[in-house]
């Protein structure tokens, strides 16, 4: 494959952009460095890059393009958008259709509000339980990544119950300390940090089925005593369900798992590519918000047109008979075909799938947690993201980032990437 354009734009993008990428995930720094391949068309399971190279594309652009690039529906919901203009700063008809729309799928919402990104929908909902709980310290889990606001860049200290460390030039140690940190999937640790801060503690914040470090599902009945314990505290209880949210389900990670939270966040699937967050949850914390109460919060492009008229599309989309249950097939048949090739070429991965969503880890290990997840052979996988990547598959340049199936897959993109599997793993 010829990389002409790309190696191009990328020398271009350094002189202008700050690392050449506008954000750093994009960057293949994680996989032994070079320029990112720049795309420049998508059309259903594929991208086709600046140099005319196709890809079968398992990034779905780090989650949110579950129903392939430039879905009809889709396409059609923003032309509609473009034509009766795109932002008004006044109520509309489309977001009180998408609300009603959300909330039927998720039912622990009464009330949501749009946001632009995840980011700011998880910042919104620690506001909203540190005004409702009146605390100010909030316990997060782990390697779980919940955006790039001061308080969620915030790693943990060096014991299962220790104040966490800025993770970020940047963030004030006065804030770091607000946030307590521990493995996922622990809850002797969970237990001990609670014992200790619990009471200080307004909410505590999950990814209910773990996306930042691959496919990573809690462990029974984990999430039942999070709550339990949280609520004994008088802590909230929030899900990040930027990632999981319509992904596994018509609906959230939320009504797999049979845990309800107190506050949900949500963004990427549900704005069909365009920039997108929401939150919600109890009517009682949720009428805390500006106007109705003291917690501010505001947007000049919350609930634009484009980005409601976008997310309808895609739900509607994904409403059809028998979309996650294909997902889960093509996901089982590539699941099936990455172990076989492992086997057959004594490759040590592990894969973790749930799903149109799964991802390998180059270890033997099972993963359960952010620990092991980082213990995984990160030079093994940027040979193989490589050699994946110049046998036309484009997957995420990070040892631990999910695969993402969407709806415009099909059987031959699966076996055709099942062959790709094969040849890197035979090289490996
Ligand atoms: N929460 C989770 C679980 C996420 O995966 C992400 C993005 N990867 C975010 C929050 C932040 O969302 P955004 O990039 O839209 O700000």
């Amino acid at each position: 494959m010829n990389y002409t354009k790309s190696d191009a734009l990328h020398k271009e993008a350094l002189e202008h952009i700050v690392g050449g990428v506008n954000s750093p995930s994009r960057s293949y720094k994680a996989v032994g460095g070079g320029s990112p391949v720049a795309m420049e068309k998508g059309e259903g399971a594929y991208l086709y890059d600046v140099d005319g190279n196709r890809y079968i594309d398992y990034l779905a652009a780090y989650g949110p393009i579950i129903t392939g690039h430039a879905h009809p529906h889709i396409t059609e919901a923003i032309k509609q958008a473009a034509e009766t203009g795109v932002l008004y700063g006044t109520p509309t008809a489309h977001e009180v259709k998408f609300a009603k729309m959300i909330k039927e799928a998720i039912p622990s919402l009464d009330k949501v509000r749009f946001v632009n990104s995840g980011t700011e929908a998880v910042m919104t909902t620690i506001r909203v339980a540190r005004a409702y709980t009146g605390r100010d310290k909030i316990l997060k889990f782990a390697g779980c990544y919940h955006g790039h606001s001061d308080l969620v860049l915030v790693a943990a200290g060096s014991g299962p119950s220790q104040l966490g460390m800025p993770d970020s030039a940047g963030v004030p140690q006065s804030i770091a300390k607000e946030v307590i940190t521990v493995p996922f999937n622990d809850i002797e640790a969970f237990q001990i940090a609670m014992d200790t801060w619990g009471n200080e503690i307004a909410a505590v914040l999950a990814e209910p089925i773990v996306g930042n470090f691959g496919i990573v599902e809690p462990l029974p009945g984990f999430f039942d005593h999070v709550k339990e314990i949280a609520h004994q505290k008088g802590a909230l209880l929030i899900f990040d369900e930027v990632i999981t949210a319509f992904r596994f389900t018509y609906g959230s990670a939320q009504n797999i798992i049979g845990v309800t939270p107190d506050l949900t966040a949500l963004g990427k699937i549900i704005g069909g590519g365009l920039p997108i967050g929401a939150y919600g949850g109890r009517k009682d914390i949720m009428e805390k918000v500006a106007p109705l109460g003291p917690a501010y919060q505001a947007g000049t492009m919350a609930g634009n047109p484009a980005s409601m008229l976008s997310g309808i599309a895609c739900l509607e989309v994904l409403q059809q008979p028998g979309v996650y249950e294909r997902l889960d097939k093509l996901g089982a048949k590539l699941e099936a075909g990455i172990l076989a090739a492992a086997t057959k070429y004594n490759t040590p991965i592990t894969v973790n799938r749930l799903k149109g969503a799964l991802t390998i880890y180059f270890t033997n290990e099972k993963v359960v947690n952010y620990e092991q997840a980082e213990a995984t052979d990160g030079e093994l996988f940027a040979k193989f993201f490589k050699k994946m990547l110049h046998q036309g598959v484009n997957l995420a340049p990070s040892k631990y980032e999910a695969w993402f199936l969407t709806t415009a897959h099909t059987e031959e993109d699966i076996e055709e990437t099942i062959i790709a599997v094969e040849n890197a793993f035979k090289e490996l």
